[in-house]
């Protein structure tokens, strides 16, 4: 819409924060503003939940295929997470921002530190749950991990929350509408950052020069 190349979205939150949520809710904003986005699709050694398809949640893969992908140089950034490595697709990345297109990526902190060195100009946005209680019911309500891996990503949170100070952004999902209102809101003034809109500026500005010298020139 304002800038030729995308803008890179990175949203980061314990796991059950709320991140595929409200980025799915704010790209559907983003299309009412002629925005579009994508997004991106991890590699995960995770075997998949049963509400999950692969090549749609994750690509889902082996440690040999992950580790084959990491040596040739085709993450973006990746890490190891609760005992599970993710990637992200830095051709899926690529692809989409140089066609204009937005990218969100659902990451966590340590790959979203990656992100940030190889691009500075991405913008990190940090989702808080309102409260322990609220975001352990999340978890328990999506029904998709062991208790055990539910607490594993409880006690994962409590060393999220102590680096989610360096995030651009902060939102805290309590009720649903209000944080996608946020994130879309968060989003839509990113492309209006000057340095973002001066290609449009600058026709407008010269559009302008020309009409008035065109007017009151003779
Ligand atoms: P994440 O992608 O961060 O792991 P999800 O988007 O899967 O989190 O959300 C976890 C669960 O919480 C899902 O079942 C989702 O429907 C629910 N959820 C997310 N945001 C809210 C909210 N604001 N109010 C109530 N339920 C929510
Ligand atoms: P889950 O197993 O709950 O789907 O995801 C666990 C964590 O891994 C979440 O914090 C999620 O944001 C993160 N994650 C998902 N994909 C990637 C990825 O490609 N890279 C990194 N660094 N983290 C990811």
């Amino acid at each position: 819409m304002t800038d030729s190349r995308g803008l890179l979205f990175i949203v980061s939150s314990p796991s059950g924060g709320g991140k595929t949520t409200l980025i799915k809710e704010a790209m559907k904003r983003l299309a009412a503003f002629d925005i579009q986005s994508h997004f991106s699709i991890s590699h995960t050694t995770r075997p998949a939940r049963p509400a999950e398809n692969d090549g749609v949640d994750y690509h889902f893969v082996s440690r040999e295929e992950f580790e084959s992908m990491e040596v040739k140089a085709q993450f973006l950034e990746w890490a190891e997470y609760a005992g599970n490595l993710y990637g992200t697709s830095r051709e899926e990345v690529e692809n989409r921002l140089s066609r204009g297109i937005d990218v969100f990526l659902d990451i966590e902190v340590q790959g979203a530190n990656q992100v940030k060195t190889l691009v500075p100009a991405v913008v990190k946005i940090f989702i808080y749950p309102p409260s322990y209680g609220v975001l352990k019911e999340r978890l328990v309500q999506r029904r998709q991990d062991s208790p055990k891996a539910i607490q594993r990503r409880l006690q994962w949170a409590q060393r999220e929350f102590g680096v989610a100070g360096e995030f651009d952004y902060a939102i805290i999902n309590d009720r649903l509408e209000e944080a996608a209102d946020a994130l879309t809101g968060i989003c839509l003034a990113e492309h209006h950052r000057s340095e973002r809109m001066k290609p449009r500026l600058d026709l407008i500005r010269e559009g302008f020069k020309r009409n008035l010298e065109e007017e009151f020139s003779a």
